[in-house]
């Protein structure tokens, strides 16, 4: 008798920017030049008063469990912070401290998600939303995110998929892997259309919510009290203060489920990091130029990448207005996303993902991530425009 796993474990998806992250390693053994523009994290260091919080911690003693949400300090930071930036007041025990922003949506769904239950979610997405939707036994409703519309969301494609077999309606602004930053007249709107929906809980998330661009504003879900008692905001370091690999999130849950957010906690990892939690106070509460520096940074680098990518014969790309990614359209090249991702590593030496890797509507696009400098960007845009011209593309003929 061999082993044998749930049928559950059938279900699960993957993200595909891990794969593509080590097959360009391997070909970097080998000895190739790859540029990276494949992964999702700031290629900046995370500020030094925050790792000097941690390391304090760590001699100060911190070494052992906290409470399962995290340490209070933390979860009243992360009060004071939304109360600066969005002008919203949340109580601290509605705060869950979570290790990375992933634990949210993996807790959100699967509170919410059974057979039966629908799930709308954003496509082209973040892939682990489809992923952990399937996992649940819930039935993903794809919402397309359209270039037409600069990739954000409206009201109206989003209120049209709402059955009273829907549980969980996710959102995500700006958002993975498009730049879209859906506009505050949209949400309005959405918040306006829920009112008729009062079965749906709403998961925001707004991981990339301090990067925007060109003066454009990030609306908050947060900031509509109407829907507080069913919206899940998710949140974390990772992004805003370059800690991917510190693994901190957060989230606010409303009052009636918080409980129940805080018993899978309890369930899965006990708590966050204790080090961790401190380095999170430090970034939350200290000074914050760090932060604008690297927006101020992703700002210039993706000018940079969006002219290139539209000076290139057969590739469009629509300005990205926040996040660091950019999603350009690649139909004009003849190339499916695959081939093209396959013929931008393999030749070009340059690591970008498929847009299939973010949901079947995501077909014709690439994902370039511009956490990169701008001379290894404009490094990459040469090698591609060189490698479509030499392959002979439809473009290029
Ligand atoms: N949400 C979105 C849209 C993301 O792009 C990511 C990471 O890429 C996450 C959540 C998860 O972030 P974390 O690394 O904190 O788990």
């Amino acid at each position: 008798m061999s082993m044998q796993l749930a049928e559950r474990m059938s279900r699960l998806g993957t993200e595909t920017a891990f794969e593509v992250l080590a097959r360009a390693k391997a070909l970097e053994a080998k000895g190739k030049s790859i540029v990276n523009l494949g992964i999702g994290q700031p290629d900046f260091l995370t500020p030094e008063h925050i790792v000097e919080a941690a390391v304090k911690a760590l001699r100060d003693g911190h070494h052992g469990y906290t409470p399962a949400n995290g340490i209070l300090p933390l979860r009243e930071a992360v009060a004071r912070d939304i109360h600066k930036r969005l002008k919203v007041e949340i109580d601290p025990g509605n705060v869950l401290i979570v290790p990375g922003g992933k634990v949210t949506m993996f807790f959100a769904i699967m509170m919410f998600g059974e057979p039966g239950a629908e799930i709308v979610y954003p496509n082209p997405g973040f892939p682990i939303y489809e992923s952990v939707i399937k996992f649940s036994g819930a039935t993903p409703v794809p919402l397309p995110l359209l270039e037409k519309n600069g990739f954000a969301f409206t009201a109206d494609d989003v209120l049209s998929r709402i059955t009273p077999r829907t549980r969980l309606l996710i959102v995500n602004s700006p958002a993975n892997p498009t730049g879209g930053v859906s506009p505050k007249a949209e949400i309005d709107k959405l918040v306006a259309g829920l009112a008729k929906h009062p079965h749906v809980a709403i998961m925001s998330d707004e991981i990339y919510g301090q990067m925007t661009y060109d003066g454009r504003e990030h609306v908050s879900l947060l900031s509509y009290p109407e829907i507080r008692d069913r919206l899940i905001l998710l949140d974390g370091w990772s992004k805003t203060y370059a800690m991917t690999g510190w693994r901190m999130g957060y989230s606010v849950w409303p009052k009636s489920i918080v409980a129940q957010a805080e018993r899978l906690a309890i369930n899965c990892h006990s708590c966050v990091n204790a080090s961790a939690q401190f380095a999170g106070i430090a970034a939350l509460d200290g000074p914050q130029d760090a932060v604008h520096k690297m927006v101020a940074a992703f700002a210039e680098r993706r000018r940079v990448i969006v002219d290139e990518l539209n000076a290139v014969p057969g590739i469009s790309c629509v300005e990205p207005g926040g996040a660091f990614y950019a999603f350009p359209n690649i139909k004009g090249t003849g190339l499916n996303s695959r081939e093209a991702e396959t013929l931008f590593l393999e030749q070009a030496g340059v690591a970008v993902l498929s847009g299939t890797a973010f949901g079947a509507h995501g077909d014709g696009y690439l994902r370039f991530s511009y956490a990169n400098s701008v001379e290894n960007i404009r490094e990459a845009m040469r090698r591609i425009r060189e490698t479509l011209a030499r392959t002979g593309t439809k473009a290029a003929q």
